[in-house]
């Protein structure tokens, strides 16, 4: 087994952890999902959940790729983006039925919106003196209604010299930032019920997100979200210290929610986190499963 280079070895046990949340090539993230589940099983993981942003188009290669890892057991999931006061947040679904028609139908919707979004961006790049073209070889592995933000970051690093995605997030795409052009996002009871209709277990991802700690915040919105269907929360995310995992625990026994994690994982080209193990240190429970598929609503 070759374990990158960010675990210690002698922290790490073969089959005991498990990464809930990760992006393929079908949405942002730079691996297939094929490459995914290799990636899995060369870090024994017990289980790995596809999460693409609004789409599931990736989890026929998925699940095709999962038979040559009986170890690793293939999750379907999708990541999805909720509007709530004026803020975004995003809700996991898991377990999901990819084929039931009011999952595809919330996710078709979503995928238009995001095409209107990115024109938008579009035109006020080309007004900042960033202009690019939609046939640009870098959207070429990506489905056009699945281009994000991430994309258009790399193009704009390929022309204009900027040094890392994340530059172009801090200077342009980023939230406040001059191209920044908001979605327009479903309700988050839209989007619990989407999953839930296809079998599925809505999971509130990462919490608190970039540093933002907020108790109150997450105790209040937990609750309220757990009554209109939610049934986890990522309390482990490769972003989080002992302390945002121990919060998040705590909340998810106060609030009746399932604790889930993952990495987030977006691929091996971004500086981002890695598969299953996050920033070096994240170490996802096996034992989680259990409950999460507890939770699944009866059909
Ligand atoms: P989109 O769904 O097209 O709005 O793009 C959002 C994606 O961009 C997220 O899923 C992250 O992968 C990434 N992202 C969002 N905010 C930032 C940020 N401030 N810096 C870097 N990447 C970000
Ligand atoms: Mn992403
Ligand atoms: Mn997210
Ligand atoms: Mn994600």
């Amino acid at each position: 087994m070759s374990l990158p280079e960010r675990i210690d070895p002698d922290s790490w046990q073969d089959y005991r952890y498990i990464d809930l949340h990760c992006h393929s090539n079908h949405s942002d993230g730079s691996d297939s999902p094929k490459e995914l589940l290799r990636l899995a099983d060369e870090l024994r993981l017990r289980a790995i959940a596809l999460t693409d942003h609004d789409t599931v188009s990736g989890l026929p290669e998925f699940f095709a790729a999962a038979s040559a890892y009986p170890e690793t057991e293939a999750i379907a999931g999708v990541e999805l983006s909720v509007g709530y006061s004026a803020r975004e947040l995003h809700i996991v679904g898991l377990f999901i039925d990819p084929e039931e028609q009011s999952l595809q139908t919330f996710l078709f919707q979503q995928r238009q919106n995001r095409i209107r979004r990115n024109e938008e961006i579009w035109r006020k790049l080309k007004s900042l003196g960033y202009p690019f073209a939609w046939d640009d070889p870098v959207f070429a592995h990506v489905s056009f209604d699945n281009i994000g933000r991430p994309h258009i970051a790399d193009v704009l690093q390929k022309h204009y010299g900027f040094s890392s995605r994340q530059e172009v997030f801090d200077k342009l795409l980023g939230h406040g930032r001059p191209a920044f052009v908001q979605r327009r996002l479903p309700e988050s009871a839209a989007a619990i019920a989407a999953i839930r209709q296809s079998g599925g277990v809505a999971v509130w991802a990462h919490p608190t997100y970039r540093g933002r700690n907020e108790r109150s915040f997450v105790k209040r919105l937990a609750k309220k979200l757990r009554a209109i269907g939610l049934e986890g929360i990522e309390a482990y995310y490769a972003m989080f210290g002992k302390a945002e995992t121990d919060l998040v625990l705590e909340i998810a026994e106060l609030a009746d929610l399932a604790p889930s994690g993952g990495s987030d994982y977006h691929g091996k080209s971004d500086a981002g986190p890695m598969l299953g193990c996050g920033c070096g240190g994240l170490r996802v429970p096996a034992e989680l499963l259990a409950e999460l598929k507890r939770r699944r609503p009866k059909r």
